[in-house]
């Protein structure tokens, strides 16, 4: 199996991400959510449930946590300079994620964006769908703590 290294981050650096894709990039199709939130964002999310998911958060008090919708999930915002990072859940101690498709450095060629409605989705229909398609390995580092 073919493990590429991926990176990204916000715009200013306070919050870096590094991605173990499982497979090609062009293999994926993020998924652009259709939330007003994630439409005013321009966001659209990948994530690879087999993968794996590092985020690193310099100045957590920069780092702002946004719940919107059914407030299940976390959204990360940068606030020093206001680019939206992924989209958190966690149970049961575990973290799953889903980054912003638009975050990564460098020429990263993704398939095409395919819409998606989580917001018809029961909440139970949503939390199941996170921990089946999202990242499972995710690990969340501050510097400043
Ligand atoms: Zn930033």
């Amino acid at each position: 199996m073919m493990l590429s290294k991926t990176y990204g981050g916000c715009h200013c650096g306070n919050i870096l991400v590094e991605i173990e894709f499982t497979r090609a990039p062009g293999t994926y199709n993020p998924r652009a959510c259709d939330c007003d939130f994630c439409r005013k964002h321009g966001a659209s999310y990948v994530s690879d449930p087999q993968g794996s998911l590092l985020v690193r958060i310099e100045n957590e008090r920069d780092s702002g946590k946004y719940r919107q919708g059914s407030g299940q999930a976390e959204l990360l915002v940068c606030r020093n300079c206001g680019v939206l990072v992924g989209a958190f859940y966690s149970s049961d101690g575990r973290l799953y994620a889903a980054v912003n498709a638009k975050i990564m450095d460098g020429q990263v060629s993704f398939g095409a964006e395919q819409s998606v409605s989580p917001k018809q989705l029961t909440d139970g229909e949503k939390v199941g769908r996170w921990q089946d398609i999202w990242f499972s390995k995710v690990s969340l580092v501050h510097d400043d703590v």
